[in-house]
């Protein structure tokens, strides 16, 4: 039997989950569709001051703020020099910002989508889809064939809806990160700053996660030698504990490698375009920021909430809702790439090094 629906979101992460939640709570018939399950640790953990003003806007902060997450009061980074600088929240209008659980921040969206109305597959992914006169047809991998009027493309990086269409993302870098999971048997270390420190070949990262969990990071390109070195395990551990301060905070406190490392995309890539006929973008999906800008999860919110209601503005006949939403995601891509450039040419001490090099050569975007 065909099941019909207003909205079918692809993708049931932060973007995907929130969209839902929003659109939902707008009494619009809303599926997510999510090929996997929760795996226990998700990469994007830094929340910006200015998210907590948008979770109260969707009427989530309470539970979130009792979700165990953990304030973060900053940023030190040995950026351009290898002396740390702080940079403190404490002057922003909306308080410190936070470092997450993302599972469970994800996991609070999905389950306030269902609470209020939403269904949610997992395990289920896109078999075949085709365009409709009202919409579009898809035939799920659980057996079910949907109808829905609109399709939103959360999929992340991978921008699944829209590759399928031929809409290819431009990429302006092979940045990659490899990230591993460390875990500590005390309670001592209450380091509540981001650390960030430059290297030759690229840059590091950790925050302090709930449950006396740390995430350390190495970002670089995919494509240099040293990267494809540090996906050994031992190989990036070594790097870490030689050649970076970051080593030293995680000796001190005797942290122990959980999760070991693994290699995921960290570029900055977005669509040419976040809408299409009867489908828009949002997260990732529609435009892929670099970890340095802490800048993805908020817009993955921020994303969620400019597309549902440009949908909803949609339906009530408003027709420069939707390319209003193309416009607002194109603008703060431009910004954001601006601000990318400006940061990465900071770092002044390597320049013999392809990394850095490179970065004071990237590939702008024509307005
Ligand atoms: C190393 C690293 C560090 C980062 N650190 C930060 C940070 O500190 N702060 C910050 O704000 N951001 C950070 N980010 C970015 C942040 O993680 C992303 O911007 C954010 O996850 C985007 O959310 P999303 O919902 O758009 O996509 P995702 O979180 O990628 O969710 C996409 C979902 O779609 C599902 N999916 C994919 N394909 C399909 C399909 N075909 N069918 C059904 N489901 C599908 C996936 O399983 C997934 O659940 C970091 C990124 C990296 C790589």
């Amino acid at each position: 039997m065909k099941q019909h629906f207003q909205t079918v979101i692809l993708g049931g992460g932060t973007a995907g989950s929130a969209a839902a939640f929003l659109l939902s709570r707008a009494d619009v018939s809303t599926l997510m569709i999510e090929r996997s399950a929760p795996r226990g640790w998700k990469i994007g953990e830094g929340l910006p001051p200015s998210s907590t003003a948008l979770l109260q806007q969707f009427g989530l902060l309470d539970h979130f703020c009792s979700d165990g997450h953990l304030p973060s009061h900053g940023n030190r980074s040995a950026w351009g020099s290898a002396q740390f600088a702080e940079h403190s929240f404490i002057f922003e209008a909306n308080g410190h910002g936070w470092h997450l659980d993302r599972e469970k921040l994800d996991r609070m969206l999905a389950e306030s989508a269902v609470r209020q109305g939403a269904q949610r597959f997992e395990h289920t992914s896109l078999i075949n889809f085709f365009q409709t006169n009202d919409g579009w047809e898809l035939e799920l991998s659980n057996g079910t064939t949907i109808h829905a009027e609109w399709v939103i493309d959360a999929t992340g990086r991978n921008s699944h809806f829209a590759h399928r269409q031929n809409v290819q993302r431009q990429a302006y870098d092979h940045l990659v990160a490899i990230t591993g999971l460390f875990i500590t048997d005390h309670d001592q270390d209450q380091d509540s700053l981001t650390t960030i420190e430059a290297s030759e070949h690229g840059w590091w990262y950790t925050a302090l996660l709930p449950e006396r969990r740390r995430v350390v990071a190495y970002l670089s390109d995919g494509d240099l030698p040293l990267t494809k070195e540090a996906r050994n395990p031992d190989r990036w551990q070594q790097m870490l504990f030689e050649s970076t301060q970051i080593g030293s905070l995680m000796m001190k406190h005797n942290y122990q490698l959980h999760i070991p490392p693994r290699m995921v995309n960290a570029n900055s890539s977005c669509l040419p375009t976040a809408v299409g006929d009867r489908w828009l973008a949002i997260g990732d999906a529609a435009a892929a920021y670099d970890p340095l800008s802490s800048q993805g999860i908020l817009m993955a919110l921020g994303t969620a909430l400019e597309s549902t209601e440009a949908l909803l503005a949609h339906r009530k006949g408003d027709t420069r809702a939707i390319p209003a939403y193309a416009d607002f995601v194109n603008q703060i891509y431009l910004e954001y790439l601006g601000s990318r450039d400006y940061f990465y040419s900071m770092e002044q001490r390597f320049p013999k090094s392809p990394f850095w090099q490179r970065r004071t050569h990237t590939k702008r975007r024509n307005p």
